[in-house]
C-alpha cells in the first residue's frame, strides 16, 4: 500500500538559492521504502531481503514485484501477527527460526537484510539487536544487517537510502584515491559508466551497492564519491563520516546531465579535456540523436510532477532543457539543497518547485493547469486518467534503466509513450 500520512496542513513559500520553493506539510500519497527492495534485490545478487512486517507489507511487495518473473525470489515477508509485549520473546524466537530455515534452504545468500516496517508489533521488535544476534550466529558465511522501510519513516526511494546507509559501517577501510559511484544503477548502465571512466583513464572506480556481497568497496579519506541518485542523504552523511568527500554534480539523466556528471568526476581526478572528449564524444552524439527523435512529439507539451521518487527535479531539468517541454510544477517529497544545487541552477525559473505534499491542494493545482502529462504514483494515476489527464507512473523510472547516454532516448520515450497511447485512443 502507499503510505498516506496525515500531518498538520501547512504551506510555506521558502527561498532556496533565490528560487521560491512551495513547502507543503499535509496528507501525502507516496509508496513506503519497502518498494526499493524490488530493484535492490536484483542489484546485489547474493543478498536476501526479509521484510519483518504484516500481510499488507507482503501484498505490497508481491504486487510491486508481480510484473516481473523470478526464478528464485530473493525477498520475502516474515509476518508478525498482533501480539502483546509478553509475546516479544516468542517473536524473536520465531524470527530466528525463520532466518535459520531460510539460510539452510538458500546457501547462496551472503548478505541478509532484516527490513523493518510500520506495524506496531514490528516497531516493538529490536531489529538491530536481532541483526547482531543473527550475524554472530551465521558469521562468516552470512552478514546480517537491518534497516527500516516503514512508511512512517521512509517514502519510496528512501528505502534504498536506508539500505545503502546500513552498508556503510561495514565497508572496508582504505585511504587510497578512488572514485566511488553511489546509488543502485542497472548493470547495463553501470557497465557503460565503467567503460567511460576507464576510457578517461580513471583506474580506481568502485560502485555502491556492489553486485556481490564480497565486493563491498572500501572507503576512507582518499574516496571521492559521486551520487548517481538524488535520494541518498543518509548514505552520503555516513560516507562523509568515514572520510569520503562528495563531488558536486547534477544527476546522470539525459545527455546534458550525464555529461556534467562525468565532467565533475573528470575534473575531480584531473582528467584532461582531450581524454574526456575522446571518452564521451561518440556516446554523447548517439544520445543526442536518440533524444532528438522524441523531441518533435514532446516539445511544447506541459508537464506536472507529483512528489514520489525524488527524481522529479533532475527529470524536470531534462524534459525542459533537452525536450523543450514546459514543466508547470516539479514536486518532490524532499529537497536536499546541497545535493540538488546544480540541478536547481539549471532548471528554468518558470518551474514551480514544491517540497512535501498536501495532496488535495496539489490535485487542485494540477486540474487547474490541465497539463498534457502528469508524472505521479500509482495511487493517483488511475483517478487522474479517469478525469481525462494523461499519466506516467513514476515507479517505472526506478524499474527501467534510464541513466547515461545510451538510455537518454529511452527516458524521453517513457514520457512520449503515454501521449502516443492517448492520441491513438482519441482516433
Ligand atoms: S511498511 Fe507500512 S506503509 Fe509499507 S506496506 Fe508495510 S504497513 Fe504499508
Amino acid at each position: 500500500m502507499s503510505g498516506a500520512v496525515a500531518a498538520t496542513a501547512a504551506a510555506v513559500l521558502d527561498g532556496c538559492d533565490e528560487r521560491p520553493v512551495l513547502r507543503q506539510r499535509g496528507q501525502r500519497e507516496v509508496f513506503c521504502g519497502l518498494t526499493g527492495i524490488i530493484w535492490l534485490h536484483r542489484k546485489i545478487q547474493d543478498a536476501f531481503f526479509l521484510v519483518v512486517g504484516s500481510r499488507t507489507c507482503a501484498h505490497l511487495i508481491q504486487s510491486a514485484a508481480g510484473v516481473m518473473i523470478f526464478a528464485e525470489p530473493r525477498f520475502a515477508t516474515a509476518i508478525i501477527d498482533e501480539r502483546d509485549l509478553a509475546g516479544l520473546a516468542d517473536a524473536n524466537d520465531e524470527l530466528d527460526a525463520v532466518v535459520t530455515q531460510l539460510l539452510e534452504r538458500r546457501p547462496d545468500i551472503r548478505l541478509l537484510f532484516l527490513v523493518g516496517s510500520c506495524p506496531s508489533e514490528v516497531i516493538k521488535l529490536d531489529l538491530s539487536r536481532a541483526a547482531i544476534r543473527l550475524g554472530q550466529r551465521f558469521s562468516p558465511d552470512v552478514r546480517v544487517l537491518n534497516y527500516s522501510g516503514s512508511g512512517i519513516e521512509t517514502t519510496f526511494t528512501q528505502g534504498e537510502d536506508a539500505c545503502l546507509a546500513s552498508l556503510v559501517p561495514v565497508l572496508p577501510v582504505s585511504d587510497d584515491s578512488q572514485l566511488l559511484v553511489v546509488g543502485a544503477l542497472a548493470d547495463v548502465v553501470e557497465d557503460q559508466f565503467a567503460r567511460i571512466f576507464t576510457a578517461m583513464g580513471l583506474r580506481n572506480v568502485r560502485f555502491l551497492p556492489p553486485r556481490q556481497a564480497a565486493e563491498l568497496p572500501p572507503v576512507g579519506k582518499g574516496t571521492r564519491y559521486l551520487l548517481a541518485q538524488p535520494f541518498l542523504a543518509d548514505t552520503a552523511r555516513a560516507l562523509e563520516a568515514r572520510g569520503a568527500t562528495r563531488i558536486a554534480a547534477p544527476f546522470p539523466l539525459g545527455v546534458e546531465g550525464t555529461t556534467l556528471w562525468l565532467q565533475a568526476a573528470a575534473a575531480a581526478f584531473g582528467v584532461d579535456s582531450a581524454s574526456f572528449r575522446a571518452a564521451t564524444e561518440l556516446p554523447q552524439e548517439r544520445g543526442k540523436r536518440a533524444v532528438g527523435n522524441q523531441r518533435p512529439l514532446l516539445a511544447g507539451k506541459r508537464m506536472f510532477f507529483f512528489p514520489d521518487s525524488q527524481l522529479e527535479i533532475p527529470l524536470a531539468r531534462f524534459v525542459s532543457r533537452e525536450l523543450g517541454m514546459e514543466v508547470i510544477e516539479a514536486g518532490t517529497p524532499f529537497l536536499h539543497k546541497q545535493h540538488t544545487a546544480e540541478e536547481l541552477a539549471l532548471l528554468p525559473k518558470s518551474v514551480l518547485v514544491s517540497e512535501g505534499q498536501d495532496v488535495e491542494r496539489q490535485l487542485d493545482r494540477c486540474r487547474a493547469a490541465k497539463p498534457d502529462l502528469v508524472v505521479c504514483g500509482l495511487g493517483l494515476a488511475n483517478p487522474l486518467e479517469a478525469e481525462g489527464l494523461t499519466t506516467k507512473w513514476s515507479i517505472e523510472l526506478l524499474f527501467t534503466p534510464v541513466q547515461g547516454y545510451d538510455q537518454a532516448g529511452d527516458l524521453a520515450e517513457l514520457f512520449a509513450r503515454p501521449l502516443v497511447r492517448r492520441m491513438r485512443l482519441a482516433v
